[in-house]
């Protein structure tokens, strides 16, 4: 018989997951603590997006609606840099034909719903997990100040970064290794809507950054022709979002800091007050599994910041993990959980350190001439050499055969043979010559 499945969460993850073991032939529940957002209208004017790349197209795929996803996806091909003057500056972001792609959240998570429940998954919405007792297998659910309580035989926390399931299972056990470290920078959504005859005021096919140092403001498409920013700043000092404390300071700092972006924002001083300040957290924890009964899954398991563009990729990708599991071990779940974690949390674990070295990069780096003249080489001798050299952006973003553990290892060996190429007196005049493709190769050799 197999085990009857519960899920807490209806998130990306969640609903994904469902989605792959109902078609294993699993009955499965999901508790959700919002209100099902098919029936309740998007708020107005914001519309938030995540880039979806490899990762997670790969068990999209696998599920069978990537095809349905492609329609409300819009391809970005590289990075739009806006430098402080005005000027700007495109950076592929691989080969030709290797792109990220700009998805609604809402409408992704929408689609993941509405496939679970054809393939038979119950989603109860309005019940947030708040207690759970791991020896009765009980789960106590509020729906509308209502409690209820629920048995289970298998349960997943894919309740997000700040999970109930974490604190209330694997926080009352002995010995659970748990940290979440917050970082000195937050982020707020902004908006530049559609130009006046309708279509994008930028360039659509492109992730737009303003790197300015410290702090940076990023733009990705949406389907209707506007672009969501997301400005990552300081909480406080000078300046942050504690600084900019009314209208008049904070026009002035967009109008010297985003020039271009600050004309195409008509309600730039609007969404900034309106909408909230939120935080960026890294969680690692361990175990993730307990016996054959409960299992923490996605941003519960792994919540990591977002400037490599992988949390609900790499959740994705945890569920495709798990589903190939369950394929090797024939349903046996004493089998199945302590391999899932043991094979995830190193993978975890060094996407969690990308995607915070990323931040760097993106806002800094990014607008670094020696940085360009590094990433010019890297390319260069990664289209001659393709078995021997992946940039690590490649690896981690278009490359899902490549554990991001891997990838990790890989790019730091990478990064140490570039800090030794570019050291070489007047690169910048033999950057593309046969004697730095020979150096790169031998030191490669050398390992
Ligand atoms: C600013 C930002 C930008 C990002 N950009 C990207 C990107 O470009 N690409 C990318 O891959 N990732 C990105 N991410 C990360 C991505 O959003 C997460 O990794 C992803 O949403 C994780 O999915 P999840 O289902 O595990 O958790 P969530 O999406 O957080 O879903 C958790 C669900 O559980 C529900 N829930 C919570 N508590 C309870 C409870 N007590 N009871 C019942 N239900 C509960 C919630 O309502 C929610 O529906 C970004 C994150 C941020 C913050």
């Amino acid at each position: 018989m197999k085990k009857e499945i519960t899920i807490i969460g209806a998130g990306l993850v969640g609903s994904l997951l469902s989605i792959y073991l109902s078609k294993r032939g699993y009955k499965v529940s999901v508790y959700e603590r919002r209100a099902d957002m098919r029936s309740e209208k998007m708020v107005a004017g914001r519309s938030i997006n995540l880039a979806l790349s490899d990762r997670g197209i790969k068990a999209l795929e696998e599920v069978g609606i990537m095809n349905d996803i492609r329609t409300i996806s819009i391809p970005m091909h590289g990075r739009q840099m806006h430098a402080i003057d005005g000027c700007s500056a495109y950076q592929a972001y691989g080969k030709d034909g290797q792109y990220i792609n700009s998805v609604s959240r809402g409408e992704l998570n929408k689609k993941l719903m509405d496939l679970a429940e054809v393939n038979g998954v119950q989603i109860f919405f309005n019940h947030k997990c708040e207690k759970i007792d791991w020896v009765k297998k009980e789960i106590v659910f509020d729906n509308n100040d209502r409690l209820s309580t629920v048995h289970f035989q298998l349960l997943f926390g894919s309740d997000g970064a700040y999970s109930a399931a974490r604190l209330n299972h694997q926080l009352q056990h002995e010995r659970f290794q748990y940290q979440q470290h917050f970082i000195d920078f937050g982020y707020k959504e902004l908006l530049i809507p559609p130009a006046a005859d309708g279509n994008f005021a930028m360039e659509k096919n492109a992730l737009h950054i303003w790197p300015r140092g410290n702090y940076m403001l990023i733009a990705l498409p949406n389907m209707d022709g506007s672009f969501t920013c997301t400005l990552f700043f300081p909480f406080d000092g000078e300046p942050s979002f504690a600084s900019l404390n009314t209208k008049e300071k904070l026009t002035g700092f967009f109008e010297k800091t985003f020039a271009d972006a600050t004309k195409l924002m008509p309600t730039l001083a609007d969404d900034f007050f309106n909408n909230p300040t939120a935080s960026l957290v890294t969680v690692k924890c361990f175990p993730w599994t307990r016996q054959d009964s409960f299992a923490l899954i996605g941003d519960a398991a792994h919540a990591i910041v977002p400037f490599f563009g992988q949390g609900m990729n790499a959740g994705f990708e945890d569920c495709s993990v798990l589903n190939e599991l369950i394929r090797k071990h024939s349903d046996d779940w004493e089998k199945i959980l302590p391999e899932f974690e043991q094979l995830r949390k190193p993978d975890a674990d060094a996407i969690a350190d990308l995607a915070l070295n990323n931040f760097v990069e993106m806002r800094d780096r990014v607008a670094d001439p020696t940085f360009l003249l590094q990433k010019k080489i890297e390319g260069r001798f990664s289209s001659k050499y393709p078995d021997k050299w992946i940039p690590a952006y490649g690896m981690v973003t278009f490359s899902p055969h490549i554990r991001y553990s891997e990838a990790l290892k890989r790019g730091n060996f990478q990064q140490a043979v570039m800090d030794e190429i570019m050291a070489e007196p007047g690169i910048e005049n033999k950057w593309d010559s046969e004697e730095i493709e020979n150096k790169i190769l031998a030191r490669i050799e050398m390992g």
